[in-house]
């Protein structure tokens, strides 16, 4: 449920209503716009007399919302969140792109495709070191020396990382990490949410391979919920029948989410697709859908890649690309 003030609410009257809402258990969450102030509420608001409340000389309008979302709700806080990391700001009108392998095999090799995509335009450098893999007998990835790897290519290049955390006791290794990666299988691990939500870290919340929007945003406020805001999501595709590419990139959650969330929204074009020549025209309709930013695999040999090789561009073709994407994105802010 939400309150909008009238303009000329002061904060007596706000502090006064705030204890009183509180009294009946609830917990409040202010928003102080420009014009008004907007009271979020939280918890059980089906005890509040809605009439009651609107009958308050400072109160203008209330609305009971059905959405279970409130922290991560754009009702509530109708500016766009944006993440701060390592200076970089991500969401509003910024625009990232994240690169790097699947998986971080050696220190030379992310070394080495940090510095070419970094020439080319990214950003952030991803690369996983704990790989959430479907056979137990695949490459599980380098752990804890793969992100000392990682952290060896951000000294080189600068270039803050983004790597996978799948165990909750694993957060001490993600210290130095700049943003942590909830993958797609793990978006309903709810301990691991919570926990996170404990740290002031950035959160890259993959959707779940076969989770709808709001379950998205459900997760999204476990993390917000324990305290930690600074969550961006991330549209990687969903299962549906399609059986030509690896999932169906589902690019009408980058409105829908955005217009329900204020959350910034990226869009990993290669996990969706699978295929590396499907991943320029999608990153490019990702941009053009409205994408925060993008995560893409670059791979400097694709076929020869522990994980992901079919759906790794070249350091070659992830230049093309950015530079395709940088044309849409002037587009996009005239
Ligand atoms: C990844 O980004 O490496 C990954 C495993 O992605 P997802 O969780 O989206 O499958
Ligand atoms: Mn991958």
């Amino acid at each position: 449920m939400i309150a909008v003030l009238k303009p000329g609410a002061t904060k007596e009257q706000i502090d006064n209503l705030t204890a009183w809402l509180e009294g009946r258990g609830l917990s409040v969450h202010l928003s102080v716009g420009e014009f008004h102030t907007i009271i979020g509420l939280i918890g059980d608001t089906s005890q509040v007399d809605t009439e009651l409340l609107e009958g308050l000389d400072m109160v203008e309008s209330v609305k009971r919302i059905s959405e279970p979302f409130k922290s991560a709700n754009r009702k509530f806080h109708p500016d766009d969140t944006v993440v701060e990391v390592a200076g970089l700001k991500i969401g509003g009108k910024n625009f990232h792109m994240i690169a790097g392998p699947c998986s971080v095999e050696s220190e030379e090799q992310i070394t080495a495709i940090a510095e070419s995509v970094r020439i080319s335009g990214a950003t952030i450098l991803r690369g996983g070191a704990f790989k959430p893999r479907t056979s137990p007998y695949d490459f599980q990835g380098l752990r804890a020396e793969g992100i000392e790897f990682l952290l060896e290519a951000k000294k080189r290049t600068g270039m803050p990382i983004v790597t996978e955390i799948m165990n909750v006791n694993h957060i001490p290794i993600f210290e130095e990490v700049d943003i942590i990666q909830v993958g797609a299988r793990n978006m309903q691990n709810f301990e691991l949410l919570k926990e996170l939500g404990t740290t002031q870290k950035p959160i890259l919340l993959k959707r779940g391979l076969a989770n709808n929007m709001q379950e998205l945003l459900m997760s999204a406020e476990y993390i917000m919920a324990s305290g930690n805001h600074n969550v961006i999501l991330c549209e990687r595709g969903i299962r549906t029948f399609e059986t030509y590419t690896r999932n169906t990139l589902d690019l009408s959650a980058v409105p829908m989410l955005k217009e329900l969330s204020h959350l910034p929204v990226v869009v990993d074009p290669s996990h969706a697709c699978g295929i590396a020549r499907l991943v320029e025209p999608m990153a490019m309709a990702a941009a053009a859908a409205g994408a925060h930013g993008l995560m893409i695999e670059v791979h400097n040999d694709p076929v020869n890649a522990l994980c992901d090789g079919a759906q790794s561009v070249t350091p070659e073709q992830f230049d093309e690309i950015a530079g395709k994407v940088r044309k849409i994105r002037k587009v996009m802010e005239q």
